[in-house]
């Protein structure tokens, strides 16, 4: 039998961690890295096939992960690096938002979503700052929200939980936090935690801010079997877009939800 294929070969600058995949879902370990693909025989790189990459999160359950070409990180790590110092800058100021690109962001969203980029894009220094900024100007809110994403990105979910904690206890009336700690649960498989605080978090969204975590929600009450529940959100969901009513398994979903708890669809 003859052996052949491609594979990424001459991995540099890895660094490891942990996350939830983007392509199937399982949450576990991860890394990042420099490489490019080779054709092999027998493992042997022979022919190398196309250029040489940055790997973002390459999922071990499945081996997907994004890809930047290598010439091109230099100038994303500039891009955020001046977007974060933005942020930053504003922080300092007192602000709690930062205009991006002609949209006015959450400083502390901005910056605890994109730690882990710059981390997996092996700019400790960025990191470094950032936290060290965080800590010296007393930001206590940002600071325990980007604490908790580096915490995740090791693994460590319970002291992640606890960071998220304090953020919920400096701004009681953000989401971010809460919603961090129900992914937090989910992810610990402690459902009925998770869904106490996903359904907290919905008492202060209207309308259609309110479908990504109804979404959420949906996963939650079908694990938990709670079929009224389950019922009751599919329902919501085809309120605020009644499009839903044309996609099938999310029908199929809601018409079982529906028998189960004795219940008519309603038209
Ligand atoms: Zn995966």
């Amino acid at each position: 039998m003859i052996i052949y294929g491609s594979r990424m070969y001459g991995k540099r600058n890895v660094i490891n961690g942990w996350g939830e995949c983007e392509h199937c879902g399982v949450y576990g370990k991860n890394s990042s890295y420099n490489g490019r693909k080779w054709g092999h025989l027998y493992f042997i790189p022979l022919i190398p096939m196309g250029e040489s990459v940055r790997v973002l999160n390459e999922c071990k359950a499945c081996s997907n992960g994004s890809h930047l070409p290598e010439s091109d990180v230099t100038e994303v790590l500039r891009e955020l690096r001046n977007d974060i110092q933005n942020a930053l800058a504003r922080l300092i100021e007192g602000e709690k938002n930062f205009d991006y690109h002609e949209t006015e962001l959450p400083c502390a969203l901005f910056l605890a979503n994109n730690i882990e980029v710059v981390k997996c894009l092996d700019d400790e220094n960025l990191v470094d700052l950032v936290v060290a900024a965080l800590k010296e100007k007393e930001l206590h809110y940002p600071h325990h929200m980007v604490n908790g994403r580096l915490l995740e990105f090791q693994g460590k979910l319970q002291e992640a939980g606890t960071a998220y904690q304090q953020a919920a206890t400096e701004e009681p009336d953000d989401i971010l936090p809460i919603t961090s700690l129900g992914a937090i649960y989910f992810k610990q498989k402690e459902y009925e935690a998770a869904r106490l605080a996903y359904e907290k978090a919905l008492e202060s969204l209207e309308s259609q801010e309110r479908l990504q975590i109804l979404g959420v929600l949906l996963s939650l009450y079908e694990l938990q079997k709670d079929f009224a529940a389950l019922t009751d959100t599919y329902e919501e969901c085809l309120q605020l877009v009644p499009e839903y009513a044309q996609d099938k398994p999310f029908m199929k979903g809601y018409k079982k939800a529906c028998k189960k708890v004795g219940r008519e669809p309603v038209k």
